[in-house]
């Protein structure tokens, strides 16, 4: 099922007091999500996820936009005629009912031409139990499960329904490191063999650049950038893109342009040939830097840490925002970890230069950054 968002603006009003300003959670907000695909929405806290998952789902009326499920405005329809399927961060099971009987409370609600025979609900859960693995505990109580067993009997409980649209909202916040690491694949699998249009919430990168078909970028209730995740990776539209993209993240330095060369500090580093001369602030992806003791960008080094196939290398600039440089070198190319400095040529694709003022990118050369 298509989703598109139109225009899709929620404020919240100004409340009483002086201090509380009026919030505009999710600020015209346009997107054709398309059929049978992961979008991953994505954010720092306040930006706006969970508020637009509401919106989609009708906990929420717009303040103005619309919402279409395929060609049906479903923006003035209550959730339970909606047909989506939500999963919450805290998995809200309900403790006194057994596994198969939480699966199957959506079911016992339905109501006229939609209404069960107690067969086919039954035949829908172990369908549902099926898909998430967990045929075998379905005469446990949720307070005998694991926080990961329980998650998928959430998500058992939201697909049971068979519903048009899934929400998913910081789905694994509660699960540890591991756990959440194999929940995730578990999603995706579970949404492929589905093919059911699905909506991730995180504000974790990682989580979604490793499932997502597309991922949306927010700030501040404003989409930043819409796009599949390595091409987002590869081509921000923005500063605060490009930070919020990659581990380790991505070093930022106070760099100029003059004459199509991007200086930082006194040495030219790079060739940036049709940017304006400005102040910019350049941003190196760590694998962006080649060491060469003849390279054009010189650091300090502080330390090599060794990680196997490859290596970082931490060094210092008086020019860099981070307090440290990380650049990722295979470990076939040897650093003396005793040095002083350490010098680097920069792949040009891996740079990419931003206004000072309003972090808009500047495109330059004629590749992918031009
Ligand atoms: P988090 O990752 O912390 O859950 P989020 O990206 O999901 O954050 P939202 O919960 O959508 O963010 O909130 C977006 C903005 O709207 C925030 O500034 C928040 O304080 C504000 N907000 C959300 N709900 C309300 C409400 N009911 N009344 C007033 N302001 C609200």
């Amino acid at each position: 099922m298509k989703v598109v968002l139109q225009d899709l603006t929620k404020k919240f009003p100004a409340s009483g007091k002086a201090s509380r300003k009026e919030v505009v959670a999710v600020d015209n907000f346009s997107f054709e999500i398309p059929d049978g695909k992961l979008i991953g929405l994505l954010g720092p806290s306040g930006c706006g996820k969970s508020t637009t998952l509401n919106l989609i789902c009708g906990l929420l009326t717009p303040t103005s936009g619309k919402i279409f499920f395929g060609d049906d405005d479903v923006t003035d329809l209550p959730p339970e005629n909606r047909g989506v399927g939500m999963v919450f961060q805290n998995y809200a099971l309900y403790p006194h009912l057994t596994v198969l009987q939480n699966i199957i409370f959506p079911l016992q609600n339905l109501k006229g031409k939609d209404k069960l025979s107690k067969q086919a609900m039954l035949d829908r859960a172990a369908e549902a139990a099926r898909l998430v693995q967990i045929e075998n505990l379905m005469d446990r109580k949720p307070g005998e499960l694991s926080g990961g067993q329980q998650q998928r009997v959430a998500i058992a409980r939201a697909l049971v329904k068979t519903p048009r649209v899934l929400l998913l909202d910081e789905p694994l916040s509660n699960l540890d490191a591991r756990l959440r690491l194999q929940t995730r694949e578990e999603i995706r699998r579970i949404q492929r063999e589905t093919g059911v249009t699905t909506i991730f919430v995180t504000h974790d990168q990682d989580e979604a650049m490793s499932i997502s078909d597309m991922i949306v970028l927010m700030k501040s209730g404003v989409v930043q950038q819409i796009g599949k995740p390595q091409e987002v990776y590869d081509d921000p539209a923005n500063l605060f893109v490009a930070k919020f993209l990659g581990t380790p993240p991505i070093n930022v330095f106070d760099g100029r342009v003059e004459s199509g060369r991007l200086f930082i500090g006194r040495e030219a580093v790079l060739d940036v040939p049709g940017a304006p001369d400005c102040e910019v602030d350049a941003a190196i992806r760590p694998e962006g830097f080649i060491p060469d003791e003849n390279g054009a960008l010189g650091c300090r080094l502080d330390r090599v840490e060794v990680m196997g196939r490859d290596v970082s290398v931490v060094s210092t600039h008086g020019s860099s925002q981070n307090q440290v440089i990380r650049s990722i070198i295979n470990s076939d190319i040897r650093i003396d970890p005793d040095a002083e400095n350490v010098r680097f040529n920069l792949k040009p694709h891996k740079v990419f230069i931003f206004d000072k003022k309003s972090g808009g990118r500047i495109r330059f050369g004629g590749s992918l950054n031009g």
